[in-house]
């Protein structure tokens, strides 16, 4: 018996990184997945990878039109859809004082924006199939904040917004909202190379894994497999009373200021 036999499951994000690790996760627990991405090569591996029980759909989920093409393709494949997790996301480091404001919007509409047209495109299909359940990728940056990170914090600190006014709007009709706040997680989107391009990407990886035993209690960078069992926790009966809640999973970065 897996913890989620009988579910159909949107992620998106899901080509790499944690949506991949969720839908591999997921796929294991007995659920259809549906991963949804704009990196179709990556996103079509894993699909492939996972067999007949997932479907690699193209989404942007900036995009509504994308996001009824996908609802479409996971109904005619699956029958229904009664999970979403929404786990795309993108980061760019600046100074609030020299942001340009594209990229403000940019991040705003995909970190912030495709997360409401995620909940507002699936929310209807979750009620049709009975009930679900709506997990949102927020951030350390969704309950603190970094310095750098300006935009990104603000479209976190959103996703929480999104995530208690969907929990409340929806509990009525069985849906349950929840959200996962990560610290730093070992993924493409932190990787050397995004994070020091043209630097020797292995001195740069030591430097941050230095930096980690410093500042994280537990002493290492989190790993995309944690966030998606806790992620598989809030879409399974296991979390069954709980809605509504952001998730902090960090190693302890948030705990307090460590001064050991
Ligand atoms: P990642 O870059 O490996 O994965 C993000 C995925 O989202 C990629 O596959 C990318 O193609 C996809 N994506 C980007 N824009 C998209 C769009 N417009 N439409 C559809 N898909 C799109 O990074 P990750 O660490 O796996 O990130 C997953 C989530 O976790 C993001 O929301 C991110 O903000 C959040 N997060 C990451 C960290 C971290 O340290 N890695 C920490 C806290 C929160």
């Amino acid at each position: 018996m897996g913890k989620l036999d009988g579910r159909v499951v949107l992620i998106t994000g899901a080509a790499r990184g944690q949506g991949e690790q969720e839908a591999r996760l997921f796929a294991a627990e007995g659920a259809k997945v549906v991963l949804a991405d704009v990196l179709d090569g990556p996103g079509e591996a894993v699909a492939a990878d996972l067999g007949p029980d997932a479907l690699y759909v193209r989404l942007d989920v900036t995009r509504e039109d994308d996001w009824a093409a996908a609802v479409t393709a996971a109904k005619e494949r699956f029958g229904k859809v009664d999970g979403l997790v929404n786990n795309a996301g993108i980061l760019r480091f600046n100074a609030l004082a020299t942001t340009a404001l594209a990229e403000f919007r940019r991040i705003t509409e995909v970190n912030q924006t495709g997360v409401f047209l995620g909940i507002r495109t699936l929310a209807p299909e979750l009620a049709a199939a009975g009930g679900g359940t709506i997990v949102n990728t927020a951030s350390y940056a969704g309950v603190s904040a970094m310095a750098l990170l300006g935009a990104y914090t603000a479209s976190k600190h959103a996703v929480l917004g999104l995530t208690k006014v969907a929990a409340l709007e929806l509990a009525a009709q069985g849906i349950r909202v929840n959200a996962v706040c990560p610290g730093a997680v070992d993924t493409p989107m932190v990787a050397p190379e995004v994070l020091r391009p043209g630097t020797d990407p292995r001195a740069v990886r030591e430097e941050m894994d230095r930096m980690y035993e410093k500042v994280v209690p537990l002493g290492r960078i989190g790993r995309p497999e944690e966030v998606a069992k806790l992620a598989l926790f809030l879409s399974c009966e296991d979390s069954s009373y709980i809605t509504g809640q952001p998730f902090v999973i960090d190693g302890g970065w948030l705990a307090g200021i460590s001064v050991l």
